[in-house]
C-alpha cells in the first residue's frame, strides 16, 4: 500500500502515520515530495490496516498497489491455466463446449439431448439436477433422480458431466457424478460453499454473481483455490444492468481483462447472458472471437416444452447451425474447437 498525505499534513502527522504502521507490524517508508509526503508500506499480505490508516489526519489516500487475490492472480502464475475433463480439456488455448438442457427433466430428454450432442463432437453435458429458481413454486430440479439420469447419459454416450451444487450437504454424492461442479451466480459469494469445494478433486466452474464485479469474482475464485483446488474455471453469465431488452448484459467485455488479471480460463454462457435463442449463436461467435475458452449453452429437445428457461435455449438444429458457424472462425484464429 501507499499513503499519499495531503500538501498540507505537517510532520507530526507524518510521524503518526509512521507510528500507526509500525503499530500494524509493517515496514513505512517515507517519500518526501516537492508540495507532499508519501509513504510505502511493506510487509503486509493484504489491505488489512488500511481503514485505520486512511482516517488518520493529514491523510489523503491509502492506494493498494497489489491485487488482494494472490493464487488466481497472473503475478503468482504466468502460464494460463489449462486441465483435462472427461474425453477433454479446458484452458490453454482450445475452446470447449459444454451443452445441454437446463434441468434433468426425466432421463428420455436427457439421454436424448446426450445421444444427439455425442452425434455432434460435443464432449461434456450440462444438466441441472439442483436448480435455483426465483420462486419457490417453479419446478426445483429432480434432485438425486436427477444425477441418476446423468450418470445413464454419461454411460450411454461417454460425455462428462457438468451440474450444480446449491449447497455444501450436497457436494459429496454430487462429486461422484460430475466431472465439473458447477457453482450458480447466485452462490458466488456463498463462502461455506466455496470452501468445502477448495477441497474437491474436480474442476469447479464458477459462474459470476448477478452483480459481481471482477474482484468480488475473483476473491470467490481465490477461495476455491486457498484450500488446494486449483482446477477453476471462470463463467460470464450477464450482469444485472438498467438494460431489459436482454434478461442480463452479457460482459463480452470482461475476456480480455479477466486474461490479464489471472491464468483462468473463462467460459461465456450466452443462454443466460440473453435469455434469448436467436440472439445466443452472435454472442458465441463474439465470445470466441474475444478469445474466451469455450462456451456453456442451454439446448433442449423441444425448448417449447422446458420445464425452465425455455426461450433461451436452442433446438438441436440451430445448436447444429451455430456450432458450424463457429468453425470458420476457429480455423482462423487457429483454436481447436473441443
Ligand atoms: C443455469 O446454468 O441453469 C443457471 C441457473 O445459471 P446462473 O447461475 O448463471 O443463473
Ligand atoms: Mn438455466
Amino acid at each position: 500500500m501507499l499513503v499519499v498525505m495531503t500538501p498540507q499534513a505537517t510532520p507530526q502527522q507524518v510521524e503518526d502515520v509512521v507510528k500507526r504502521i509500525r503499530e500494524l507490524g509493517f515496514t513505512p517508508h517515507v517519500i518526501p515530495g516537492a508540495t507532499r509526503t508519501a509513504i510505502g508500506i511493506t510487509g503486509n499480505r493484504g489491505p488489512e490496516g488500511r481503514e485505520s490508516i486512511a482516517t488518520l489526519p493529514g491523510v489523503l489516500d491509502v492506494i493498494r498497489v497489489t491485487s488482494p487475490y494472490k493464487l488466481v492472480s497472473r503475478e503468482t502464475h504466468t502460464e494460463p491455466t489449462a486441465f483435462p475433463v472427461a474425453a477433454t480439456r479446458v484452458g490453454g488455448g482450445g475452446f470447449t463446449l459444454i451443452a445441454g438442457p437446463c434441468s434433468v427433466e426425466n432421463e428420455k430428454m436427457i439421454v436424448e439431448t446426450a445421444v444427439y450432442l455425442a452425434a455432434q463432437g460435443v464432449k461434456l453435458l450440462r444438466g441441472g439436477a439442483y436448480k435455483p429458481r426465483t420462486s419457490p413454486y417453479s419446478f426445483q430440479g429432480l434432485g438425486e433422480e436427477g444425477l441418476r439420469y446423468l450418470d445413464k447419459a454419461r454411460r450411454e454416450t461417454g460425455l462428462g458431466i457438468v451440474t450444480e451444487v446449491m449447497d455444501v450437504e450436497n457436494v459429496a454424492r454430487i462429486e461422484e457424478v460430475a466431472d465439473i461442479i458447477q457453482v450458480g451466480a447466485r452462490n458466488m459469494q456463498n463462502y461455506p460453499l466455496l470452501r468445502r469445494l477448495s477441497l474437491t478433486r474436480k474442476p469447479v466452474l464458477l459462474k459470476r454473481g448477478l452483480a459481481g464485479t471482477l474482484e468480488e469474482w475473483l476473491m470467490a475464485a481465490e477461495y476455491i483455490m486457498s484450500g488446494g483446488n486449483r482446477q477453476v474455471i471462470l463463467c460470464e453469465r450477464g450482469v444485472r444492468t438498467f438494460a431489459d431488452h436482454t434478461r442480463n448484459t452479457l460482459d463480452l467485455s470482461i475476456i480480455p481483462v479477466v486474461r490479464k488479471y489471472t491464468h483462468l480460463p473463462i467460459l461465456i454462457d450466452p443462454s443466460h447472458g440473453t435469455g434469448k435463442a436467436e440472439y445466443v449463436p452472435s454472442m458465441s461467435l463474439a465470445s470466441l472471437a474475444a478469445g474466451a475458452d469455450g462456451l456453456i449453452v442451454e439446448v433442449h429437445p423441444d425448448p417449447q416444452r422446458a420445464v425452465s428457461d425455455g426461450p433461451q435455449s436452442l433446438t438441436f438444429d440451430a445448436f447444429s447451425r451455430m456450432s458450424a458457424s463457429l468453425r470458420p472462425i476457429a480455423e482462423v484464429m487457429r483454436v481447436p474447437i473441443l
